[in-house]
């Protein structure tokens, strides 16, 4: 499927989703890569050592959701665009996805913006509660949005109406 489409299978995704009461706690990243690459930024960039990549750099990275704290830091530095981070711990009806963004123009906070499934499919409505784009995050620009909770495991993007 994914070589075909390009697309993860949602048991792919669910494989990678930490548990939802380590998402309720705060949050934590999701690691959609998939494929056997020569790639570690995500690894070297995790100053809590919540990424092992181990001494093969083909390996996939594993997360140790116990050790991440969300700080998108990994997020910012994934040539991929694979990682997002999630945030169940703020609202019981909504979380927060904080998502790469490298697209212009960048939303503004306080928009709605539509969010995207893993097809680039639209899904819902989502509320921007935060855009950061800080020289250190090398022109990776971070959307956080805020969305129903129904929606966890779908949005993987947003578009932005111009
Ligand atoms: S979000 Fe921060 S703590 Fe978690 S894996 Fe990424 S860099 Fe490490
Ligand atoms: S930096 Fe991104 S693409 Fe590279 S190994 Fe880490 S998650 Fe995969």
């Amino acid at each position: 499927m994914l070589e075909k489409t390009g697309i993860a299978t949602r048991e792919m995704v669910m494989n990678v989703f930490p548990s939802i009461e380590r998402i309720n706690r705060g949050p934590v990243a999701v690691i959609e890569c998939f494929q056997n690459i020569p790639c570690n930024p995500c690894q070297t960039a995790c100053r809590f050592n919540a990424i092992n990549i181990g001494d093969d750099i083909n390996n996939l990275p594993e997360l140790s959701p116990e050790k991440c704290t969300g700080c998108a830091i990994c997020l910012s530095k994934c040539p991929g665009l694979s990682i997002m981070i999630v945030d169940g711990s703020k609202s019981q009806e909504t979380v927060l996805i904080k998502l790469p963004y490298e697209f212009s123009p960048l939303p503004v906070e306080g928009s709605t913006v539509q969010g995207l499934n893993r097809a680039g499919e639209y899904i819902a409505d989502a509320k921007v509660v935060g855009v950061l784009n800080p020289k250190s995050f090398d022109k990776t620009p971070v959307v956080t949005i805020e969305v129903d909770r129904k929606y966890l495991y779908y949005i993987r993007n947003i578009r932005v109406e111009v």
